[in-house]
């Protein structure tokens, strides 16, 4: 026996009492024991290690017990230490799925009808029943028909439906549920303490967690746990051992998606893609978080106090209204079912995002419109990073404006007037010199006022007054001597700006791809179903462009 299955092996239940998480058949099967209602085969279905062939064996113990049928067997008669120990001479445990055992099954349901050598019972026990021979179950299927008095099958099965109807409906069925995360972890806990062995609570649910609803996986995971940490179990240790990521990265993206904000949301992605992890397995994670955060709105007490994001998932659902987490989910869902036929799935899972960016239910916007957010509105926005007023992209058709901007833009051309513009095209300048940070504001805040071959004035924009630091001055005269290949006398100026200036142009840059996103988002299929099915609203302010290259 390998030294993960100690735990397992140890904590195994003895009595029906013992066993967690099957409360319903427990009682059923209490009840059917103490009135001595007994049936001639029960069958015990469910997924594995939820618990089959342990109560196939209890219920073994509870019928031949020498205190009498009980449904508190004693533990201590030679047939409960027997059947305990698996050397019960009336008790024959088969597994169907090992085929050394079916080749002589006929012959052994054959031996049924003669009487037990020494039990009240002779009792078969079959796991994976599903699995015999034909003639296995003909066999079977005789016994059952005129069943001897002295003869119990009790059967066990991941796949009830493999099993001849002529076999179940002679079967007492009972189905056996996926034990509860928060039952395996108080189990695991009580396990633990038993054991004097310390565990954080984080540790502990990540490990009921990856035991998808099995105790004896649970338990499995457990022994794995201490041997890793020798003998000490910690949360890093546990996601190394396990291979999870924690969830980080989904309250981020969330996050991002609630404040509409496309750069992080794009961040997030590439983080994503940069750690190979599968962009199907995050949007069933998604699904999963807006689940969670729906029933933390519903039914709070539903969220388990000791679950690492609980503080998270109950901050998020009250940030989040109802209709929206509905929509959130609908979309990672559809999502995750078009992922397979999106150009890539890198492109599959951003256009996802953006879905979630771009919509709102249509009774949420009435509701926002009077008050905040101010993606919200119509006409004039303020942008939320520089406070700064924004004008719509018709705003562009400016006075000021030179040609060769506006042509940039396709934006129809109007009469300039602006004499002291040269025929430098200073934004398209700033772009290719050699500037960042805030000598690259600097610079982009400016105008040209006057050139001639070696003399440039720039004139700063009156509300950036603050980057005209001398070493921001000295890094803009540099890159222009670097630029033109000889030395520019730089000076500068705090006015009014009369044209556009490199940072007014951006932001202009921004409303076109912004005009483009929505243009893309609107003739999108699956957005189309959402907005007919959802009584859904694109709110068209509230799509970012996404842009690889970083936001120019
Ligand atoms: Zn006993």
């Amino acid at each position: 026996m390998s030294q993960s299955q100690v735990l397992a092996r140890k904590w195994r239940p003895k009595n029906f009492s013992s066993l967690i998480g099957q409360d319903h058949i427990i009682k059923a099967l209490t009840n059917a024991l103490e009135q001595k209602r007994l049936h001639h085969a029960y069958l015990f279905t469910g997924t594995r290690g939820v618990g089959k062939t342990t109560i196939a064996r209890i219920l073994a113990k509870a019928l031949n017990c020498e205190s009498g049928v009980t449904s508190n067997p004693c533990g201590n008669c030679p047939a409960c230490i027997e059947i305990d120990r698996g050397n019960f001479i009336d008790l024959v445990e088969l597994d169907a799925a090992s085929n050394t055992q079916v080749d002589n099954m006929r012959e052994l349901l054959e031996n049924a009808l003669y009487a037990p050598t020494y039990a009240r019972y002779k009792i078969y026990i079959i796991d994976e029943v599903h699995m015999l021979s034909k003639s296995a179950f003909n066999a079977m299927l005789k016994t059952l028909e005129e069943p001897p008095d002295h003869v119990k099958f009790i059967l066990a099965t991941t796949d009830p439906q493999k099993i001849p109807v002529t076999v179940l409906s002679r079967c007492l069925q009972f189905n056996l549920k996926q034990i509860p995360l928060t039952l395996i972890a108080a189990h695991l806990k009580y396990v633990l303490g038993q054991e004097k062995i310390t565990c954080d609570e984080t540790s502990l649910q990540l490990i009921a967690r990856a035991a998808q609803g099995s105790m004896r996986d649970a338990l499995s995971i457990l022994d794995q746990a201490i041997i890793f940490g020798k003998g000490k179990i910690e949360e890093s240790g546990v996601h190394a051992m396990l291979g999870t990521v924690d969830q980080v990265y989904l309250y981020d993206l969330l996050e991002a998606i609630i404040q509409k904000d496309g750069t992080k949301m794009l961040n997030i992605a590439d983080g994503i893609e940069a750690k190979s992890l599968s962009f199907d397995t995050a949007l069933q994670e998604m699904a999963g978080l807006f689940h969670n955060l729906a029933l933390a709105q519903v039914v709070p007490q539903t969220i388990n106090e000791n679950l690492p994001e609980y503080k998270q998932i109950i901050s998020l659902s009250k940030r989040l209204p109802p209709e929206e987490l509905q929509l959130y989910y609908q979309i990672a869902l559809h999502g995750r079912a078009d992922l397979g036929l999106a150009p890539d799935e890198y492109a599959g899972f951003t256009m996802t995002l953006m879905r979630m960016l771009a919509f709102v239910p249509e009774n949420l916007l009435e509701n926002t419109k009077a008050s905040v957010p101010p993606s919200v509105g119509n006409g004039e926005k303020q942008n939320p990073r520089t406070n700064k007023k924004i004008s719509t992209i018709s705003g562009i058709n400016s006075k000021h404006t030179s040609p060769a901007i506006l042509n940039n833009f396709m934006v129809p051309n109007t009469d300039s007037c602006n004499t002291n513009q040269s025929d430098i095209d200073w934004p398209t300048l700033v772009n290719q010199l050699k500037l960042n940070g805030m000598a690259k504001m600097l610079a982009q805040n400016c105008e040209i006022k006057t050139y001639s071959t070696d003399n440039l004035e720039l004139c700063l924009l009156a509300e950036h007054k603050h980057l005209l630091e001398k070493k921001y001055q000295d890094k803009v005269q540099i890159a222009l001597s670097e630029h033109f290949g000889n030395n520019i006398h730089l000076k500068f100026s705090v006015g009014k700006i009369t044209g556009i200036t490199p940072a007014e142009l951006d932001n202009r840059d921004k409303q076109t791809k912004q005009q483009q996103a929505i243009t893309a988002i609107e003739t999108d299929p699956v957005v189309r179903e959402l907005v007919d099915s959802f009584d859904a609203k694109l709110i068209n302010s509230s799509i970012k462009p996404i842009n690889n290259g970083g936001s120019k």
